[in-house]
């Protein structure tokens, strides 16, 4: 049984910046990629805020931050950046033609043994597994942001997949602290997002609409405890993965609410640089 050791996440943004991270925690050797040197340097100063984090949080020694540091690389190279990959962990925006351009970029360069995986959030294995050009070693392998907190890996396949590269993701992820839930079956937005992106546009909705306020949505949503509100979600989730994920799925579902729950985040928060807790605002200001 191979061991998935040398990590590459492609796509250094909120949720590769997570992986990346926490995955050197955890013992992981591991190349964090971006297409762009301004986003390596954002990413390095949010590892700095993780580190904080995992101090405050998790409760980590010296050793284990000099580990981890020691472990992560960062790179623009992407030929450079997977030519040891064990396994690749693809966290590009949710745009189907940039997950499809990456994916046969990839494919002429990946050595054969490596394995890839996708954290999309709320599309299918099977879109992309002819790209990649080994749909036997590619799965989906989804985690749920603020890593070290929600430690949930979410694991699909498509038809193609083999058993022994479910097998090896699944070790792969309680290697690194994750409890594995296995999909049985394809589901755009595996198990959580299928109860996250409605519950994040119904919350959308009543702002759009005029309906309710970003607060009392999220005090109502909070009053059982809840750390979050759904507003507050999408200030960490980030606005322009949420504005993806609305704009893709309501324009492919015919949904006019949808479309118009995007528009508003593009007006109100893309536009203007609002991006979520990343950006220091986004709904709340942090
Ligand atoms: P993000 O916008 O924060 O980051 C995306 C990063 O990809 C950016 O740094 C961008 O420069 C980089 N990028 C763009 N094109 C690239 C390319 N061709 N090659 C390499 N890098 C490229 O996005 P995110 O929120 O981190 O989402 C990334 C993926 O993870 C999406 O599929 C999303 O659905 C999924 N996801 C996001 C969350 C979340 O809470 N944000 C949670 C789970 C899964």
């Amino acid at each position: 049984m191979p061991n998935l050791n040398r990590i590459t996440v492609l796509g250094a943004g909120v949720l590769g910046g997570q992986i990346a991270w926490h995955s050197a925690f955890k013992g992981k050797s591991v190349v964090a990629y971006d297409i762009s040197a301004d986003a390596i340097e954002r990413v390095r100063a949010v590892h700095d805020t993780y580190e904080a984090i995992y101090r405050g949080e998790v409760g980590v020694s010296d050793s284990d931050v000099a580990g981890t540091r020691t472990r992560l690389t960062y790179s623009t190279d992407l030929q450079a950046a997977v030519a040891d990959a064990d396994l690749v962990i693809e966290a590009v925006p949710e745009v189907p033609d940039t997950k499809t351009a990456v994916y046969t970029q990839l494919s002429t360069l990946l050595p054969e043994h490596t394995i890839v995986a996708t954290n999309s959030s709320t599309f299918l294995p099977r879109d992309f597994a002819e790209a990649t050009g080994r749909p036997a070693k590619y799965c989906a392998l989804h985690f749920a942001n603020m890593i070290w907190a929600m430690n949930l890996a979410e694991i699909m396949a498509h038809p193609g997949t083999s058993r022994e590269t479910l097998t090896d993701v699944t070790r792969f992820a309680i290697e690194i602290g994750m409890v594995p839930i296995p999909v049985g079956g394809e589901q755009n937005g595996y198990v959580i997002n299928s109860w996250v992106v409605p519950l994040l546009n119904a919350g959308q909705t009543l702002v759009t609409n005029g309906i309710a306020t970003a607060q009392d949505i999220d005090r109502t949503f909070m009053a059982n405890g809840a750390r979050f509100g759904p507003m507050g979600m999408l200030d960490i989730i980030g606005m322009k993965t949420a504005y993806d994920v609305l704009a893709y799925w309501g324009e492919r579902g015919d949904d006019a609410q949808m479309v118009a729950n995007a528009g508003y985040l593009k007006e109100h928060f893309l536009d203007r640089g609002r991006l979520g807790v990343a950006t220091g605002a986004g709904y709340y200001d942090y």
